[in-house]
């Protein structure tokens, strides 16, 4: 761990004492905690044995790693965690724990739902009933639930005239997607249908699901349906709270799966859906066998055969992918759809092969043919020429061969051609060679240069990722159009409800640019956490004037930071990549990684990135240089490799290849072109700095609206059902910071209510000579009148703050005097 977790933030218990015979938790390395008993204490040291019951040797544990034990039996639990006596990790996990074998995956903290995936169907839990019995009501007085958050959302949105969000967090596995979708489906199916819009709105919001999983998802390690981009759903309400609208905004999809995958996971869903759902007519106009392995799709997932166990389930998939895509799209744009795809698939068999200059000499450096289009001057042609002697010196000697489309492969690239409306001949130039802008004495030429073996396939790779990118786009675009075609988002009275359903921390055995992506967003949101919900709950007692004990929270200011720095770095390095012409390979990033080294590495361990302990590459190069480095996240410290990173970090399509897109004969692909970025020239269109702003955006939108949180635990990493694995759900407890939340919540008053609400309320509860109190007076006297314990309460200037499970015991008083 590092070291940014100081022992008290777990909830030590520093101020416990123990005593022999005292039940304990003591840190266990399988099970996180082990009940033990305390053997013997020596009052002088700082340590104390235990043994674990189990006839095993006593031994030494540090005090401040044991946690008190409160017994209340096996089978009782907590629906909120701030019920319990003992507030740490370890009587939380217990909770979970007990919980979790009773099929109870919910649990509150406070107003945080946990949730732990059961990896079976629960249907009881998810039924017409179970929407009807959350409906109105208010959240303490039923099992904790998704319903219940959705329900709050959707009265606070009407009542305080305010945007809520739903933020749904954990790590890939946890179950986010999912509850996502059960917020969703009672928000559609409980809100009034606007009467203009019929019920097809919520068929879209629904419906648009499968569509997003089929392009979105993908088997990987962690979870068979992973959502591999991150998603903002909003659904709009006019202002008697009718659903009139949908949008989806989408944050950076995984690109460089399409292109290549990790072993024992696959390419997007849609790909398998088309081989094995389309009928054979379709298929063959797409020039595609169903038996037939590809690379793009099978050369490290399954092979066809053992696929076609699951043929027919993809098959279904298939046709409800075609069943939902029309509700967006006509059959035309839904056609060309598959054209891409099927394009994409023969982009993917197509490789080269290398011929040595010998063979080759005249293509080694030559001037391009004169084309209107490419030519910023008429002498191009021999400005060029006369450039060729600096560029070719400054060429490394590996560029004294070239390419051409390997023949077997030839036919592959005519029919991905043809299928996307292209010129063979023009997309065989730019896989083959390079075209570049040289700045002569104020004259701009260009001259073509032939590209490398590494250089052709990546630039065919990079054709294939972005295609498929702009094509995932472009759908939700539609989605967009269709399902926003009713909603009047700019008139104020107009409030939304979004839900957030984003990529989960990750540390996986090698990280790379993708997890330093979803990494940064895991740190805002966290950060986002501590400062609207932990940092405002304890302002909110100061100024209530409420002597509620403060803690110290932790800060995510300084890795934030520095994770800016270290893109803005790359987004320098990026951009030299670009305009230099011949930089290559791996050299690159290991330019980038060694500034990170000179500029933002803290030698002494203090700041956020660290380097990488004894990584350093000892390649030919020399030990000297680095190839990674390691950041201290609030959720543990992770190690990067920088190798790729540059090109990662470009989306932009080589110029020439958008002239071709804008050409083609398929209006799907012509809009998919970028020209304007193509004529300014610009090679370097940042991934991160897209991605650093649709984040700013997200946050800026979450900070306008009243924000929900609904944490996901993943009970063990088989997908099985009834395992908990408490030492691993322990890990993502103290992650996301729910310890530190039921801390504050515990001192403090995790219900807060308007004391005038409350009044009207419970009006009834006090005779009618109370009606000239005030509404504080008032409440006052009820809570004197029923003899409510006065720790569990305390009055502020305005609201009137309960312990936890207070409100329900305050719903059933107005039950019974009511
Ligand atoms: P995440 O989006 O966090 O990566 P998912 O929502 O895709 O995880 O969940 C992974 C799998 O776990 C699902 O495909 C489903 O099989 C199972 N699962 C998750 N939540 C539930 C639930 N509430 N009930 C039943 N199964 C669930
Ligand atoms: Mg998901």
């Amino acid at each position: 761990m590092d070291g940014r977790h100081s022992a008290g933030s777990q909830g030590s218990p520093r101020d416990s004492h123990f005593a022999p015979n005292d039940w304990v938790w003591s840190p266990d390395a399988s099970c996180g905690y082990r009940r033990s008993r305390v053997v013997s204490v020596d009052d002088g040291r700082d340590s104390l044995y235990v043994d674990d019951t189990r006839g095993g040797a006593a031994h030494e544990v540090r005090k401040s790693e044991l946690r008190p034990f409160y017994d209340v039996g096996e089978t009782r639990t907590f629906q909120d965690n701030t019920e319990m006596v003992h507030l740490d990790d370890a009587n939380i996990l217990d909770n979970l724990r007990k919980r979790y074998a009773k099929d109870e995956i919910y649990t509150y903290t406070a107003n945080v739902l946990l949730a732990v995936n059961p990896y079976k169907p629960l249907p009881h839990l998810y039924t017409k009933e179970a929407m009807d019995k959350y409906w109105g009501k208010n959240p303490g007085t039923l099992p904790p639930h998704p319903y219940a958050i959705s329900d709050v959302a959707y009265r606070q949105m009407q009542r305080d005239k305010r945007n809520q969000a739903l933020v749904i967090s954990g790590e890939s596995g946890a179950g986010k997607t999912e509850t996502a979708k059960f917020t969703m489906k009672y928000l559609t199916t409980k809100s009034r249908t606007d009467v203009a819009q019929g019920s097809r709105i919520q068929e879209k919001i629904v419906m648009a699901n499968p569509i997003l999983e089929s392009f979105g998802n993908a088997t990987t390690v962690m979870n068979l349906n992973s959502s591999r981009f991150g998603k903002y759903n909003e659904m709009m309400f006019n202002p008697v709270g009718s659903l009139v609208g949908a949008g989806i905004k989408t944050f950076l999809l995984e690109s460089s799966r399409v292109v290549g995958q990790q072993k024992g996971e696959k390419n997007y869903h849609v790909f398998y859906e088309l081989l094995s759902g389309m009928d054979e007519d379709a298929l063959s106009e797409l020039c595609l066998e169903r038996d037939r392995s590809y690379k793009l799709i099978h050369s490290n997932g399954p092979q066809p055969a053992e696929e076609s166990a699951d043929a027919r389930r993809l098959a279904k998939q298939f046709q409800e992918l075609k069943e939902a895509l029309s509700l967006f799209l006509d059959e035309e744009p839904q056609n060309n759809i598959w054209q891409v795809l099927g394009a994409l698939i023969h982009l993917g068999e197509v490789d080269f092969v290398e011929l040595e200059a010998e063979e080759e000499k005249d293509a080694f450096l030559q001037p391009p043919e004169p084309s209107p289009s490419h030519c910023a001057s008429p002498s191009a042609s021999s400005a060029a020429a006369s450039d060729l002697t600096s560029i070719s010196r400054s060429l490394p000697t590996t560029q004294s061969a070239h390419v051409e489309i390997h023949p077997d492969t030839e036919d592959s690239l005519e029919m991905a051609c043809g299928l996307l409306g292209l010129g063979a001949k023009a997309v065989r130039k730019i896989l083959k060679f390079k075209e570049m802008r040289v700045n002569r004495q104020g004259r701009i030429s260009e001259i073509r240069c032939p590209r490398t073996l590494a250089q052709a396939r990546q630039t065919l790779h990079c054709i294939i990722k972005i295609l498929y990118k702009r094509l995932f786009d472009k759908i939700v675009a539609s989605i967009n159009h269709v399902s926003n075609a009713g909603a009047k988002y700019q008139e104020n009275n107009y409030h939304n409800i979004g839900t957030l359903d984003i990529y989960g921390f990750e540390r996986l055995e090698s990280n790379s640019f993708e997890q330093l992506c979803i990494n940064l967003a895991n740190e805002r949101l966290q950060q986002f956490f501590v400062e609207e919900v932990l940092e405002a709950e304890q302002r909110m007692y100061a100024e209530e004037r409420l002597n509620v004990q403060m803690m110290e929270l932790p800060d995510s200011a300084p890795v934030v930071s520095g994770i800016h720095s270290v893109l803005k770095l790359l987004d320098e390095h990026s951009l030299r990549a670009v305009k230099n012409l011949v930089r290559e390979g791996g050299a690159k990033d290991s330019k980038f990684c060694e500034q990170v080294y000179r500029e933002l590495i803290d030698t002494k361990g203090q700041r956020a990135i660290m380097a990488l302990k004894l990584k350093a590459s000892r390649t030919d190069r020399g030990p000297s240089l680095h190839d990674g480095f390691q950041i201290a996240h609030y959720a543990g410290a992770v190690s990067y490799s920088t190798k790729g990173w540059i090109d990662k970090n470009n989306d932009s399509l080589v110029p020439e290849i958008e002239q071709v897109l804008n050409d083609a004969e398929i209006p799907l692909i012509q809009e998919m072109a970028d020209l304007s970025r193509a004529a300014s020239g610009e090679r370097l269109c940042s991934v991160s700095s897209m991605y650093l702003s649709n984040l700013t955006d997200l946050l800026a939108t979450l900070k306008k609206c009243s924000v929900h949180y609904i944490r996901c635990f993943n009970p063990n990493q088989e997908r099985k059902a009834g395992v908990f694995n408490a030492k691993y759900v322990l890990d993502q407890v103290i992650q996301c910071g729910t310890v530190e939340l039921v801390n504050i919540m515990h001192h403090g008053y995790p219900h807060r209510c308007i004391l005038k609400d409350l009044r009207g309320r419970f009006q009834k509860l006090l005779p009618p000579e109370f009606a000239h109190y005030s509404d504080r007076d008032f409440m006052h006297a009820v809570m004197l009148a029923w003899e409510i314990d006065d720790h569990q309460w305390t009055l502020g200037t305005s609201r009137l703050f309960l312990k936890a499970g207070q409100l329900r015991a305050l719903e059933e008083l107005r039950d019974i005097g009511g």
